[in-house]
Order: structure tokens, then sequence, then C-alpha cells
């Protein structure tokens, strides 16, 4: 599924920045928003170049701290739109629309079609403007024709990473592969921990020779099933 390509690179563009610029826990790891000037222009010149390819931008402090803000108010979106909430969802869409003075124009260059460009009517306003812009706007296109169930915020413990959803049939709840794996291991600890039985079982596993080799077999079966 997809929700044609610029759309879509505007939609990836917001969770990026929210994964990238705003603190929380990535894959059960912490990530810190510093609060050190320098750091903080250097995470948004990263954050700016690894999504839009910038090759080495160099951010204002005005655009800095730019960045910062428009990741938080793309997370509340997505935490909007992850508890189900479309109403907040849409809300904060047409906040960040109107603040970043979207401006959709169709273009075309390069021998392209016409296609739409997300652009903010205050050209010179900076590149956090520019960007609010662009996430606003593809986001409200992917809200506007597909709802909120596209947006999610990361389902895994320890992590709040935001994704959107592009599998065919909606069904993705994590940010990564690595946090579907963690929760796949957790759920199997926690279903082992439930039953005292198992653990009792898998002592007996462990040592094959033991007087109810029956019973360890068993706990190997259920194992196997899990
Ligand atoms: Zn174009
Ligand atoms: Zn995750």
């Amino acid at each position: 599924m997809n929700f044609g390509s610029y759309t879509d690179r505007g939609v990836e563009a917001a969770a990026e920045l929210v994964n990238q610029l705003t603190s929380g826990l990535d894959r059960g790891r912490p990530v810190t928003v510093p609060k050190e000037v320098g750091s903080r222009q250097r995470m948004a010149a990263a954050a700016e170049d690894a999504i839009w390819k910038s090759g080495g931008a160099e951010l204002s402090a005005h655009d800095t701290e730019g960045m910062f803000r428009l990741a938080a108010r793309l997370r509340a979106v997505f935490e909007a739109a992850s508890t189900g909430d479309a109403d907040r969802a849409a809300s904060a869409i047409n906040g960040l629309l109107q603040e970043y003075h979207a401006a959709p124009q169709l273009a075309s260059h390069d021998g392209e079609p016409w296609h739409l460009h997300f652009q903010s009517q205050e050209k010179e306003a900076g590149r956090a403007r520019a960007r609010g812009a662009t996430c606003a706007t593809a986001l409200a296109i992917a809200i506007g024709s597909h709802g909120i169930r596209r947006m999610g915020v990361c389902q895994a413990e320890r992590c709040d990473r935001v994704y959107i959803d592009t599998s065919r049939n909606g069904s993705r709840h994590f940010c990564s592969a690595t946090c579907l794996s963690r929760q796949k291991v957790a759920a199997f600890r926690a279903r082992r921990a439930s039953r005292p039985g198992d653990t009792e079982c898998a002592g007996l596993e462990a040592n094959p020779s033991s007087s109810h080799p029956g019973s360890g077999w068993s706990a190997t079966h259920e194992d196997g099933q899990i």
C-alpha cells in the first residue's frame, strides 16, 4: 500500500523526524535530546541530512529549535492516532497546516507530469518551516484518505518510536523488526512465567536421566508449540 510517492516521502519523513528528535525510548535504549546548544544543532542537522539528504546541512539556531519543536508537535499527532483519537489527530494536523503556512502547489519539472509540491507560503522563513509544511501536508493527505489507523507508536516494551503502517492489511504494531522480535521474546517469557508447572518441567528437561523422563518430554513438547 502507498499514499502516492510524494506523500509517502512526507509521512515517512514525519515519522523519522519524531524518532530522531524526541526523547524517549528506542528499541529499549533511552534517547535523550541534549540541552547544550551545539549538541542540539548537530543532532538536528544530522536528522535533516539523514531524512532529506541535504548533504551536510548547517542549521541556524532558529532552525534547530524549529526542528525540535516540529518533531514534538508531530509526535502529538502519532500519539493521538495510536490511541484512536481521530479528532485530536485531525485538529493537531490542522494546527500544523496553519502554523507552517502550508501551501501545496502543482508543479511540473524535469519532464515529470504535474504533481503536488508540499511547500510553505513563506519560502524564506527557513528550513524548519518548510519541513513542517511538507510533513503536515503529507500527514493531512494520508489521514484524509486512510484515516488514522496507518500511524502509530511502537507497542513493544521500552520503546516509543513511531511508525507509518504501509503493510497491505494495516497490521503493523511495532517500529521495527527488532521490536517485533523483542516483543515475541517478552510474550514468550511472560507465558512461561505465568505457568509455574513449566518451570518445573524445564528443570527436568535439563536432566533427561532424572527419574521422571515422562515429565521432561512433556515440557519439550509444549515448548515446541509456543
Ligand atoms: Zn517535484
Ligand atoms: Zn519499537
